[in-house]
């Protein structure tokens, strides 16, 4: 059995790379392959990172591609032979605080963005060829940067001072530290489909196309809902839901990373409940989980549950979402708040 599920992964694999090279794949693909990391997943890579690299100093820096670096100032190398103070979470992206001994402050900005991945290796290990986009030399260990297939979407940015490290907040509000309230008003500010509302990293910070299913599968709503359409007592669930969720998710990934560092970042988890399992039986009601594709993406719900019985599926609640969607994910990240 465990040979037969080696076998499918190594087919899986290939197949990746062939959806790259040709076209015949749906244009989806990869992104529905690959996931972007959320804020579940940026927690256990911050909570390994914390007791790896805290209070480390930072040696060199190896650049695999000059597509990553989006700043000029400071240089790079500026961050070499820093001690780091401090890992932060900022939407989806983590930062790495580093100060000199005359205590200035600099962060090195990581966004994985869909296909970058870190991995924790012996010190001194050089970065793998076509994939390597960057590795962090401390004296414990590697932090590689890598980036499957051919698109480079992954970013580092490098920030002087806290100020300039706001600037790249996007400015969606933090779950855990705002009330019913604070995520009523941030998620009705305009009126949106609930999708698109917890994924908008303007509105709320670190959720992506994963949890959202989950959040509002837990929720028993319906992924095209108007914000402005929510009563009271679905706001109440809805926050509960958003909350429960990323709460389960988080410790499940802090014990992992606890006990090794997070190689197998992925959004599909045989433990969700609809997120990446179209046709498979919803756990709540045993019915088949649905899904609705629009722009690059694609989100899977439960109709018993969530949608009164109601298959979204047809074309005209597609294009319903689709409307309420930029075109690419990329683009969705790339939203800021003015
Ligand atoms: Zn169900």
């Amino acid at each position: 059995m465990a040979c037969i599920r080696k076998k499918i992964k190594r087919l899986l694999r290939q197949l990746q790379f062939h959806a790259w090279k040709h076209t015949c794949f749906p244009k989806n693909f990869c992104t529905l392959f690959f996931a972007m990391p959320e804020l579940p997943d940026i927690t256990a890579y911050i909570t390994a990172l914390e007791a790896r690299i805290l209070g480390q100093k930072l040696e060199r820096i190896h650049l695999g591609s000059v597509f990553l670096l989006r700043t000029v100032a400071p240089p790079l190398e500026s961050a070499e032979g820093r001690t780091v103070t401090a890992l932060k979470r900022i939407g989806k992206r983590i930062a790495i605080g580093l100060q000199n001994e005359s205590g200035g402050n600099l962060w090195l900005v990581l966004h994985l963005m869909i296909a970058g991945r870190l991995h924790w290796k012996a010190p001194q290990s050089k970065l793998p060829g076509k994939a390597g986009l960057a590795a962090f030399d401390f004296p414990n260990g590697t932090l590689i940067l890598t980036e499957a297939g051919s698109k480079r979407r992954a970013s580092l940015h490098v920030f002087e001072g806290e100020a300039a490290l706001e600037a790249i907040n996007p400015g969606g509000i933090e779950v855990f530290s705002t009330d019913l309230e604070g995520f009523r008003t941030a998620l009705t500010r305009e009126n949106r489909t609930l999708k698109r509302a917890l994924t908008d990293p303007r509105i709320v910070s670190g959720i992506g196309n994963a949890y959202s299913d989950e959040i509002l599968h837990t929720a028993q709503l319906s992924p095209i809902t108007q914000t402005h359409k929510l009563t009271p007592e679905q706001w109440q669930r809805l926050f509960t839901a958003t909350r429960e969720t990323l709460t389960e998710w988080i410790n499940r990934f802090n014990a992992e990373a606890k006990k090794s560092f997070p190689e197998k970042v992925t959004a599909f988890r045989p433990e969700m409940a609809v997120h990446g399992k179209f046709n498979q039986p919803c756990p709540r009601c045993g019915n088949p989980v649905q899904r609705i594709q629009y722009a690059d993406n694609e989100t899977n719900y439960c109709p018993t549950c969530q949608t009164g019985g109601k298959l979204l599926a047809d074309r005209g609640l597609s294009r319903l979402l689709g409307s309420d969607w930029p075109r690419t994910l990329d683009e969705l990240e790339a939203l800021k708040r003015k």
